[in-house]
């Protein structure tokens, strides 16, 4: 059902905006101002179930709906459980709320030290930059501050962030999000790169956006030529299921990867989306064929009204253990849960070793075959070189 080895990526090219011009239809603001907000925009397009019906109805007070035509063309109207559905159509789900979620599930705000840095890691900050995204995400981690759905009101300090990396010269990492800083304005984002740059101790400057796979007509040339000015840019994008790779995030990602664009994915682990093994295998093995290098799995962080999308982080190390081993080493991601309270991501990986005794360690390999290796560094013998060999 997913072909793994098709290197065209699909496309449903203006689907149900057919009549529109390509013109139009190509160009991003095009795509942004005819997005599908409303109830009622949406079910002029298709059916919805009464549960995505109510969703609708609960969820402008918690986090907006926004879809992009492009991306909206890529739902199976006819499944309702289709897996790209799921990520973006709010469903009556969402107003459940279950012990142990949060309006701020990793704990950002107390690791912010003026408004849109946060600064958890001893070397590197995430900046939000803007409140903005061409779509949301119904598991989103920032449904606090992203769409204005909330009382927040979270109005992003560019100059007191600049000011506060170039205070601290520990900071040698800056990753751009929001929101999704590729809303910016081109000049606005080069400007705000250029000042990055000009930052002697920031080492490296990366931004994280689904920007490529909601509105691929932004990965403009002109775009594309503002990264590479102020390159080297790391982008990670942001995919959990290989229908997204069509072939319009494909041709957006050779621009970036030509304009020297260094390009990573980071995934969700959702239920009924991306919790199956030949589903994962097939949307990292297109993702390489993108040049585009798979690096999170995360865990769905517990935000409020998510529980319907979570999936045990047991089924998520059985994923990783039916991907280590069994495909190119470099498509696996690292699966993370972000810990709750500001604990960072923490790595969660199959167990390999089954002991450490004797002196050997006992390997179980992908085959579930059982190796040993020794354990221990022998002490390095002082070796008389023969005199025919001096
Ligand atoms: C994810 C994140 C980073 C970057 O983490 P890496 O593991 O280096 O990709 C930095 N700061 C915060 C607050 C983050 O959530």
């Amino acid at each position: 059902m997913y072909p793994t080895d098709r290197r065209e990526g699909w496309s449903s090219g203006q689907g149900l905006w057919s009549d529109v011009p390509a013109s139009d239809w190509n160009d991003w603001h095009w795509q942004l101002r005819n997005r599908i907000t409303t109830l009622a925009q949406l079910e002029a397009k298709m059916v919805l179930t009464p549960e995505e019906r109510a969703g609708c109805l609960f969820a402008p007070g918690k986090l907006a709906l926004a879809i992009t035509p492009h991306f909206f063309n890529l739902i199976d109207r006819d499944d309702p459980d289709c897996p790209v559905r799921r990520q973006v159509i709010p469903r009556i789900e969402e107003s459940h709320v279950e012990l142990g979620e949060s309006s701020d599930p990793v704990g950002e705000e107390k690791t912010s030290p003026v408004p849109g840095i946060v600064h958890r890691y001893p070397d590197r900050v995430l900046f939000l930059v803007t409140d903005r995204c061409a779509a949301y995400c119904r598991y989103c981690t920032r449904s606090r501050l992203v769409s204005n759905a909330q009382a927040y009101d979270f109005h992003p300090e560019l100059e007191a962030g600049i000011a506060y990396i170039a205070a601290h010269p520990e900071i040698r990492d800056v990753l751009l999000s929001g929101g999704d800083p590729l809303l910016l304005s081109d000049a606005k984002l080069d400007q705000l790169l250029g000042r990055l740059r000009a930052i002697p101790h920031l080492e490296v400057i990366r931004i994280g956006s689904r920007i490529p796979v909601f509105l691929p007509q932004r990965i403009t040339p002109e775009l594309c030529e503002v990264l590479k000015r102020n390159g080297p840019i790391w982008l990670n994008i942001h995919t959990n299921h290989p229908r997204e790779c069509t072939q319009e995030l494909a041709a957006a990602c050779d621009r970036l990867a030509l304009a020297g664009v260094p390009l990573g994915n980071q995934s969700v682990l959702l239920r009924d989306v991306n919790d199956d093994s030949l589903i994962l295998r097939s949307l990292v093995h297109r993702l390489l064929q993108m040049r585009v290098r798979p690096y999170y799995l995360y865990a769905c962080d517990l935000i409020e009204g998510s529980s319907h999308l979570r999936v045990p982080v047991e089924r998520g190390i059985e994923l990783i253990r039916s991907l280590r081993g069994h495909t190119t080493g470099f498509a696996v991601p690292q699966f993370v849960i972000d810990a709750p309270q500001g604990g960072g991501k923490v790595p969660i990986n199959p167990n390999y070793v089954e002991a450490i005794r004797d002196g050997q360690v006992i390997l179980r390999n992908f085959e579930d075959r059982v190796y040993q290796y020794p354990s221990g560094a022998n002490q390095p013998v002082k070796t008389p070189i023969p005199r025919n060999l001096a």
